[in-house]
């Protein structure tokens, strides 16, 4: 007997870690999933963010820890008996039943009679009213993806628990299907947990997104704030492009750091150096390419004060519509090629031009050079 009726609240791992024989596959972790919210799991291919999903679950035993439903300890209950349900990249659709019937499984499993009221709501609430007397195989992937959140849906889990869904689906689908599965969160209001490496996906969708690193929690926080403030060069390449500039402090003015870097200066708000930041010592600045703007060297007098800026030499630029990329080689920064972006079509910008990279300072932020 399917038992969906246990306690809302947050999901909590408190020290949940599983290992195969000699193999850590997540390492201990305490995570708390806020009721309610759309909480995703992100990372590459093997960092545990799977086995993280199915410890909630219960369809994975945990080798350590506890996981809490609310103030429920649920760490030995089958999966069966927690009130969450799980949605997987294969829809597992029954091929031979009609959509309606395959969304009623759940609640005829259960014994009950008059399921019609509560399968077609459920229908509208994904969009498939008019499906309903279709076969799975008469609907786009898509379609099939949004029975298969119906049918775990049916059943009022607490938790939903959502496994790559999207991944069988060409880019497009996808795209629609992120804000689909949004707004079906939005309109449920349980929680989501969603498992995605892909970072777009993660940041369209979640409010809190966890970066994972094998087996590791690597960052936790607000699509924003991860993208804008990484503490980590993982974090800060996993969720796009950044550049980085070796650095050293050589004071503090007011809430800022002013650095060394290659005979010039840059600025950093103090709020945003997650790197110990004592004079003389080492900082890796980071700063996202379209943040930077790049100025020909021969009107470099016009560009504001107040912004960080680094000389260098274009080596390659490609026309991106919108805007146009540039790569840039800097003596401030001898190890990387530095990646701008510009949306003024100035024609001397070309290959061989030297140039001025420059950007606010509250565009940037420090890491600590001797991670990793
Ligand atoms: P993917 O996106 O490829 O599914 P993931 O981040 O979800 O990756 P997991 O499936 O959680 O990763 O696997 C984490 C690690 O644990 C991987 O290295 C995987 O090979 C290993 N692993 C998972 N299940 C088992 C198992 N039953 N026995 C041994 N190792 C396992």
């Amino acid at each position: 007997m399917t038992n969906k009726t246990g306690p809302g609240g947050d999901v909590r791992l408190t020290g949940i870690a599983k290992t195969y024989g000699a193999f850590t596959a997540v390492h201990p972790l305490d995570l708390t999933v806020p009721q309610g919210s759309f909480f995703a799991l992100l990372g590459a291919s093997g960092c545990g963010k799977t086995t993280t999903l199915r410890m909630i679950a219960g369809l994975e035993e945990p080798s350590a820890g506890t996981v809490f439903l609310g103030d429920q300890d649920v760490t030995a209950l089958p999966p069966y008996k927690r009130p969450v349900n799980t949605v997987f990249q294969s829809y597992a659709l029954f091929p031979h039943l009609d959509i309606f019937e395959n969304v009623a499984f759940g609640l005829r499993r259960r014994g009950l009679k008059s399921v019609k009221k509560q399968v077609e709501e459920m229908l509208e609430l994904v969009q498939l009213g008019e499906q309903a007397r279709k076969k799975p195989h008469q609907l786009s992937g898509g379609q099939q993806q949004r029975v298969a959140v119906a049918r775990a849906l049916i059943n009022h889990p607490k938790v939903l628990l959502l496994d790559e869904p999207l991944g069988a689906l060409d880019l497009k689908l996808r795209r629609q299907m992120q804000l689909e599965l949004k707004r079906i969160q939005t309109e449920v209001g349980i929680t989501f947990v969603h498992v995605t490496h892909d970072q777009e996906e993660a940041m369209t969708m979640a409010d809190t997104v966890a970066v994972m690193n094998a087996g590791r929690v690597e960052q936790l926080g607000a699509p924003t704030d991860l993208y804008e403030n990484p503490r980590t060069t993982f974090v800060a390449n996993f969720l796009g492009t950044s550049n980085f500039i070796e650095a050293e402090v050589d004071a503090k003015t007011g809430e800022d750091i002013v650095l060394k870097a290659g005979g010039g200066k840059l600025v950093l708000p103090e709020a945003r150096c997650s790197a110990p930041a004592g004079t003389g010592g080492k900082v890796l600045v980071g700063v996202r390419p379209e943040k930077i703007s790049l100025t020909h060297a021969d009107d470099a007098g016009e560009i504001p004060e107040g912004r960080n800026r680094i000389t260098g030499r274009i080596a390659d630029s490609s026309f991106i519509g919108v805007s146009t990329q540039y790569v840039v080689d800097s003596p401030v920064c001898p190890d990387f090629e530095v990646y701008a972006q510009n949306i003024d079509r100035d024609p001397r910008l070309v290959p061989g031009a030297e140039v001025v990279l420059h950007w606010n300072p509250a565009h940037t932020f420090g890491l600590d050079a001797a991670q990793d």
